[in-house]
């Protein structure tokens, strides 16, 4: 007999995951609103590029759209058309610009706003035809961006600009850079005709009034991420790593575990195997330092990960809740400026490293 693999009709569902990524939609409005409130006569857009930081920016745009968020941001053209159903074009911008005459060809087509980064740019969004974009000035990044001397260009001029924006180095710390770039933006404000000002990120937002123009763009914070230490308390965690128990065992003292035996018992112990590990961008630095609690059961318990981490699995010691078993699920300790300290990772590292495998 041939069973013809691409034939899935005898297939009943795909079994669900034994990983999932728990994304708190409320917690996520909250976020949003809060920056909103902060971001004074300004409008909040969001930063959904890189898949919405990893969240999965099909489920968060509706989200943050029901909450009141108008203006997105994305990196790529393919994350925009990704999200064409979802949002008016004219609010979707591509923050890297139209690098040919196809991806300008691809904005006029579907009406997504380009932001231009360089005299190329607007050159060539010009010549395909033009209309609305964004400008990108360069106010000390030296990344992407036209520069403050360039804006004279009789193709930055012929531009017709929605938003110029800028982007802050350094938002998170108390810089001088934080005043010069503003000052710079100023500036350029004062050199080409433009509809709306835009310069802060999540962390700019809380730099106060001079910094917000007519609209903010925050990622980070919508996700929980917390960039400056005041915004603490007006921010909710979003995103929780989940996994089930595939296994559990009880080892003795002396018995070590996983890839080169890094730990070993130092008495009896119940241990648990779960299903994630470090292709899901669970990275071997939390090996002997994470710690997971039981999902939807007693938060105050902590499963310590234990040995190292391995490609698809972590062993946690189960030895504080005797009564967890195979297929109950567990939730990584994920509060983003805590696992930021413990892990030596950024907080924007611990979202946009969740991989493909985790349901969201
Ligand atoms: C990613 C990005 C943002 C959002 O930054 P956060 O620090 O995550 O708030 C805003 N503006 C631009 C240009 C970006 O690239």
């Amino acid at each position: 007999m041939v069973i013809l693999l691409s034939d899935r009709s005898g297939l009943s569902e795909v079994p669900a995951s034994a990983l999932r990524l728990d994304v708190d939609g409320a917690a996520l409005a909250s976020n949003w609103r809060a920056l909103d409130t902060l971001s004074g006569t300004a409008r909040a857009g969001a930063a959904v590029k890189a898949n919405a930081y990893g969240l999965g920016a099909r489920r968060v745009v509706p989200l943050l759209h029901e909450a009141g968020c108008r203006d997105f941001f994305v990196a790529h053209w393919r994350e925009a058309a990704e999200l064409l159903d979802l949002v008016d074009p004219r609010r979707l911008a591509v923050l890297h610009g139209p690098m040919n005459d196809a991806e300008a060809a691809f904005a006029q087509a579907s009406g997504v706003v380009p932001v231009i980064n360089s005299v190329e740019q607007a050159r060539r969004w010009v010549a395909a035809g033009g209309g609305a974009c964004h400008l990108m000035v360069d106010t000390g990044m030296n990344r992407l961006g036209v520069a403050v001397a360039e804006l004279g260009d009789g193709a930055v001029q012929a531009l017709e600009i929605d938003a110029l924006l800028s982007h802050l180095v350094a938002a998170e710390e108390d810089t001088p850079l934080n005043e010069l770039q503003r000052e710079r933006w100023m500036a350029a404000r004062g050199l080409v005709r433009h509809a709306r000002g835009s310069l802060a990120n999540s962390g700019g937002i809380a730099l106060g009034a001079a910094y917000h123009g007519d609209l903010t763009r925050p990622g980070i914070a919508l996700y929980g991420g917390v960039p400056r230490a005041e915004m603490g308390p007006l921010l909710r965690q979003v995103a929780r790593p989940q996994a089930a128990v595939l296994q559990v065992r009880e080892i003795a003292a002396g018995d070590s575990l996983g890839y080169n035996a890094t730990f070993v018992a130092p008495r009896a112990m119940r241990v648990g195997t779960v299903a994630m590990g470090y292709a899901d961008g669970y990275l071997r630095c939390w090996s002997g330092k994470g710690a997971f609690r039981p999902a939807g059961g007693d938060t105050g318990v902590r499963l310590p990960v234990v040995g190292r981490v391995s490609m698809d699995l972590t062993i946690l010691d189960l030895s504080a809740l005797p009564t967890l078993g195979e297929g109950d699920w567990v939730t990584a300790d994920y509060d983003l400026p805590e696992a930021a300290a413990v892990s030596g990772l950024s907080q924007y590292e611990l979202l946009t490293l969740l991989g493909r495998r985790f349901t969201r």
